[in-house]
């Protein structure tokens, strides 16, 4: 065993799940708005998809594809409208007021944050049992992370919002890796902050040198914020679901290092 612990998110870092992610918010869309989404048709879809690789990088958590794609199809159909912002609202827009414009939204429509969760899941579950390689051709590895994954001599764990059943599937059917369950926490294992300190209390982990890789500024500068954190060295990833302008943001943060692609496959041996 190495002398580094490695702790991985998956989307964006080491999966690019955003054809996925999108296609399943569509799918549930469909079932939680139908009255909305009958006046989608395949060319609106690929519209909606299209725009959602643009919004990617809000998202936080998969229930929130969900709320994208709705406000995506009130912003183009008048008539579905009942949200108080979809009004003249730019996709530009939606990717500078995220924060601001998620709560309003679920409050217009009446939404609520667990049975979207709840639905977003399900309605993966039942693309993996009906459709499974059509849903695991939706995502793919970026070129070298899963090698890298295999090949390593550190201690490696998985941080990710994602559920932790879709990460080990996809682990195993595109990169071929049997990764161990328990190293991965998902969601529902608490804020990743809180994972990390998990981690660096573990007695098998004392004198290890700790690495978090992340493609959300937000998440890192969550990190920070955290004084028991502190030996923690930060990497942004510069491949996954970030804007321009966060990563000059992180240029003026001296914890945080930018990594590319090559640089990480090389770090990680
Ligand atoms: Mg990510």
């Amino acid at each position: 065993m190495g002398s580094d612990l490695y702790a991985l998110d998956f989307d964006g870092v080491l999966c690019d799940s955003c054809g996925e992610s999108s296609l399943s918010a569509v799918k549930a869309a469909k079932v939680r708005w139908p009255f909305v989404f009958e006046q989608v048709d395949a060319t609106m879809e690929e519209w909606i998809v299209e725009q959602m690789y643009t919004l990617r990088p809000v998202v936080e958590t998969g229930y929130e594809n969900l709320l994208l794609v709705r406000l995506l199809v009130e912003i183009r159909v008048p008539s579905t409208r009942k949200s108080s912002v979809a009004d003249g609202l730019t996709v530009q827009e939606i990717l500078e007021n995220w924060l601001q414009l998620k709560p309003t939204i679920m409050a217009d429509w009446q939404e609520d944050r667990d049975s979207l969760v709840d639905l977003f899941g399900r309605v993966r579950d039942d693309w993996i049992k009906n459709d499974f390689s059509g849903w695991i051709g939706a995502n793919r590895f970026y070129p070298g992370t899963a090698d890298a994954l295999k090949f390593s001599s550190s201690e490696v764990y998985i941080v990710t919002t994602k559920q932790s059943r879709f990460a080990e599937a996809l682990l195993k059917e595109l990169a071929g890796i049997d990764f161990p369950s328990e190293r991965i926490y998902g969601l529902g294992t608490g804020p990743k902050v809180k994972v990390l300190q998990q981690l660096q209390q573990m007695p098998q982990h004392q004198g290890l040198r700790f690495h978090f890789v992340e493609d959300r500024l937000a998440t890192l500068k969550n990190v920070i914020k955290e004084p028991a954190l502190d030996k923690w060295n930060l990497y942004l990833v510069t491949w996954g679901y970030i804007t321009q302008k966060e990563m000059e943001e992180a240029e003026g943060i001296s914890r945080i290092q930018l990594v590319d692609l090559p640089d990480f496959s090389k770090k990680f041996k």
